[in-house]
């Protein structure tokens, strides 16, 4: 049975890795990146999934150092600390990301969510977004677009 880290979001879809699986590599959170996995789907995805009214898909949340390191991650990526998700719409057109995106963008400015960054990942092929945590400097709501 699926352990629910919000209403709409699990704890098996926040470190589900393909990567990890392909190599046999461990990626289970410790307890700060649990806690800071559980405010990212409380705080963050879960209003947002409210407000978008459908399924978002997580593509990736979690790495552990193991994983991180094998998919070339970041040394301080926030998906290390289980502040950030990679997500996308069940449709997966960048038309709908973008709509998604936007959604997110507005919810930050509004004061809905707080995030550290939103980020459209290569012309909406996913959205990146991620919380503050201990082990990163603070962002607010930092939006980007990465070509
Ligand atoms: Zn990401």
């Amino acid at each position: 049975m699926a352990i629910k880290l919000s209403e709409h979001f699990t704890y098996e879809e926040m470190v589900a890795s393909a990567t990890a699986k392909r190599l046999g590599l461990s990626n289970a959170p410790d307890a700060k990146s649990l806690d800071n996995l559980k405010r990212l789907c409380q705080d963050v995805l879960e209003p947002l999934r409210v407000k978008w009214g459908r399924p978002i898909v997580v593509n990736s949340a979690y790495r552990s150092p193991a994983v991180n390191k094998a998919v070339g991650g970041a040394k301080n990526s926030d998906h290390r600390f289980g502040a950030a998700a990679d997500i996308r719409t069940t449709t997966n057109t960048r038309e709908d990301n973008r709509k998604l995106f936007n959604l997110a963008v507005r919810m930050a400015n509004e004061g809905e969510i707080e995030c550290r960054q939103i980020i459209d990942e290569y012309g909406y092929q996913w959205v990146h977004i991620s919380i503050n945590h201990a082990d990163n400097s603070a962002k607010i709501n930092q939006v980007l677009h990465l070509k």
